[in-house]
């Protein structure tokens, strides 16, 4: 998952925030918002970071965004390329720096002084954004660029920069009625609030509640699985208990592990409750607010519902493309969990405990089922797999297929004790800085992501390009390695893969650099960087045993693969009837909506298996509800899915995954070119075709 960029910064908080702000106020703004100094071409000043000061930064970049902006749109010569487009690419840039800090507190340090400041912040600045986006005199002068874009002599380059600058003024309402523009950032005003809201909701179920268990209750639950729960109590206060954290890193283990089916069900139905438990912090509310708003957004906008608004500039184009491709997938999921289901309702018929397979079962039996037919328990991977080895093998791997080189560096200030850095280079060629924030601690949200902290361009000047992985494995204890599950493994994988788009990046304007492309194009290269994880090259080298140093041996390694699409059809079916539902959710144009009836109606529609939940169920479906991000936009991970197994497949036909000729081929052509190129034809330049959706159904063992 990605966090939003900013892309051209705003504000319609104008009267407020443009009165003059104090000497102490502007020293404070200056920190956040000036060029960075230090190594490596400028570093951001973590180390100088003043919660308080976000306030006045922001008010700080905004008003120099809307001075930039203003020049441009009264320039009195007539619009070229250069004086408008080209020009637009250098305003905002304090704004940027900005929101990249902020980004970065909000995410992963976050604190009750930083959720007030957000709180007044986001709505402004998501009136910023639609000022820029309504300026009239802007628009024209974009417009009058991008119809002359044919004869005016531009690259290729300058000309789809023309476009998706004239497309994302269109889209935002630019040829609207006056009326209907003041409604349109009414609108994004309150989604924003809602939005942090919901987020804020979301991350307060998480915090809040904690399980705090006994020795005796952690029967099944492996070494590493107490040992972290162990730790999660200490760091709770309450040393000598076992913390089971509702978080999914947390829930997810003890699920599967666990022999007490009571705490089983008690650990799930808290994790599949955040933000639907009638209190304070239920989502239900804003939710119904969010899609009404949406709704009325889009019929302004000219498009039948927010799903066509969103979908019309992506790689599908329309909600029907994308619907086709679920549709296509969906009834084989569903067989398979049935047969999932039947395999492990023997298994415990066997076991004689009269239990019948309930959601809190799944994870638990599908692990028994694994152990014996495969005569695989991951646990016995988990040795192999330890933390900093993964990273050198993904490093590794990266320098085969681009060439590039880690090494770590410690001249960069950062923003926790646990974050550490790496210059990456090329040939000798400073290229970039990889700053990595593995571990879970509080006021970090869940999950993995990548960031790009600033993104690759030349246009005002040469830049050292800065990316961010961020994790949230749990931190052992002192000393000792940490060691992770093979799901997670291939997680750090896939958002390294969103780093290498950042660190590939050749382009000219920052607008259409590296990961800044369409939403159901940006997870392939990250999925596609998944593949190299079970390489035997990446295996034989980094998969060592944390206390003997040996490989993972070739037989467990065969057994990995043959269970591959083993538990597919849960692993399916819980991603894609979540996307299911949110293309459903914004294809609804009524518009009034009560979140949990819909999803239980449309579910039962669906025929959704009753032995497992969506993985994101509607109140805390963050990818949709947190922002505009993924809303509409969940299927992404599929659409770009069918791209990375039929990409990857180009490497087993030409004769394996570090081909070089492939490698180079993937670089040119998608790595490389970012968002100057239509993803379409980066595609068939690539592969020489389009997608085949074949060798996706092959890869989880479906019919195709
Ligand atoms: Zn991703």
């Amino acid at each position: 998952m990605q966090r939003r960029t900013f892309l051209a910064a705003s504000s319609a908080m104008a009267a407020a925030s443009l009165a003059p702000i104090g000497a102490r106020a502007q020293a404070a703004a200056d920190i956040l918002t000036r060029p960075w100094t230090g190594p490596y071409g400028g570093v951001p000043p973590f180390d100088r970071v003043k919660v308080a000061d976000f306030r006045a930064a922001w008010d700080a970049a905004m008003a120099q965004e809307l001075g930039e902006i203003d020049a441009i749109a009264n320039n009195p010569a007539p619009p070229t390329f250069d004086n408008t487009v080209g020009a637009l690419e250098r305003t905002g840039e304090a704004g940027d720096r900005v929101d990249t800090i902020y980004n970065i507190w909000t995410g992963t340090l976050s604190t009750p002084e930083l959720r007030t400041i957000e709180k007044e912040v986001e709505p402004k600045l998501a009136a910023h954004r639609d000022v820029i986006l309504q300026n009239e005199k802007l628009f024209k002068r974009i417009e009058a660029v991008y119809e002359a874009r044919d004869a005016a002599g531009l690259t290729p380059e300058q000309k789809r920069l023309a476009w998706v600058r004239w497309n994302a003024f269109v889209r935002a309402g630019a040829k609207l009625s006056p009326e209907a523009k003041a409604r349109v950032a009414a609108i994004n005003k309150e989604l924003a609030g809602l939005f942090t809201t919901f987020n804020q909701n979301l991350l307060a179920d998480e915090t809040d509640y904690v399980l705090y268990l006994e020795e005796k209750d952690l029967a099944g639950l492996p070494q590493d699985v107490r040992d972290a729960a162990a730790q999660a109590a200490r760091e709770h206060g309450k040393p000598g208990q076992f913390a089971i954290l509702n978080t999914r890193s947390s829930m997810d283990p003890f699920l599967t592990y666990s022999d007490r089916r009571d705490l089983r069900e008690k650990v799930w139905r808290t994790f599949y409750s955040r933000g639907d438990n009638g209190d304070a912090h239920d989502n239900n509310a804003g939710i119904k607010q969010i899609l009404k708003l949406r709704a009325e957004r889009a019929k302004l906008r000219g498009y039948p519902t927010h799903a066509h608004w969103r979908l019309d500039d992506a790689m599908a184009k329309t909600p029907d493309r994308a619907m086709e491709l679920m549709m296509r997938v969906w009834p084989s999921a569903v067989a398979r969990v049935h047969q999932e289901v039947a395999e492990m309702q023997a298994l415990a018929d066997k076991e004689g405990g009269k239990v019948k397979i309930a959601p809190w079962d799944y994870r638990y039996y599908a692990e028994k089922v694994r152990a014996q037919r495969y005569a695989l328990d991951m646990n016995e991977v988990k040795p192999y797999l330890q933390l900093d080895k993964l990273r050198e093998g993904m490093h590794w791997a990266a320098g085969q297929l681009y060439g590039f080189e880690f090494a770590p560096v410690s001249d960069v200030p950062v923003q926790h004790p646990d974050v550490r850095v790496w210059k990456v280079t090329r040939g000798g060629q400073l290229v970039g800085l990889w700053y990595f924030d593995p571990y879970a601690r509080t006021g970090k949200r869940s999950g993995a992501w990548m960031n790009a902290y600033r993104a690759q361009q030349t246009y005002a000047g040469k830049i050292t390009t800065i990316v961010s992985n961020n994790a949230n494995f749990v931190k052992g204890a002192p000393g000792q390695p940490v060691l992770v599950s093979w799901d997670d493994g291939i997680t750090m994988f896939h958002e390294f893969g969103h780093a290498l788009h950042g660190l590939n990046s050749e382009v000219t304007y920052p607008t259409l650099s590296g990961t800044r492309v369409a939403r159901d194009y940006v997870e392939f290269p990250s999925q596609l960087n998944e593949h190299w994880l079970p390489t035997p090259q990446v295996l034989n080298r980094f998969a060592l045993h944390y206390q003997t140093g040996k490989p993972i041996p070739a037989e467990l390694v065969d057994k990995i693969r043959k269970a591959h699409t083993f538990r597919q059809g849960f692993n399916v079916t819980e991603y894609l009837s979540s996307a299911l539902i949110d293309m459903k959710l914004h294809l609804a144009s009524d518009a009034d909506i009560d979140p949990r009836a819909f999803e239980k109606d449309e579910l039962a529609k669906l025929g959704m298996p009753a032995e497992l939940p969506m993985r994101h169920r509607t109140p805390q479906f963050q990818h949709i509800f947190a922002s505009d991000g993924y809303s509409a936009g969940y299927y992404s991970y599929l659409w770009s899915e069918v791209l990375d197994h039929d990409a990857f497949e180009a490497f087993a036909e030409a004769g394996g995954p570090y081909d070089k000729a492939v490698a180079k081929r993937l670089h040119d052509n998608i790595m490389k070119v970012g968002n100057t190129v239509d993803p379409a034809i980066q595609y068939r330049a690539f592969r020489g075709r389009d997608p085949d959706v074949k060798a996706y159904l092959r890869d989880k063992g479906f019919p195709t």
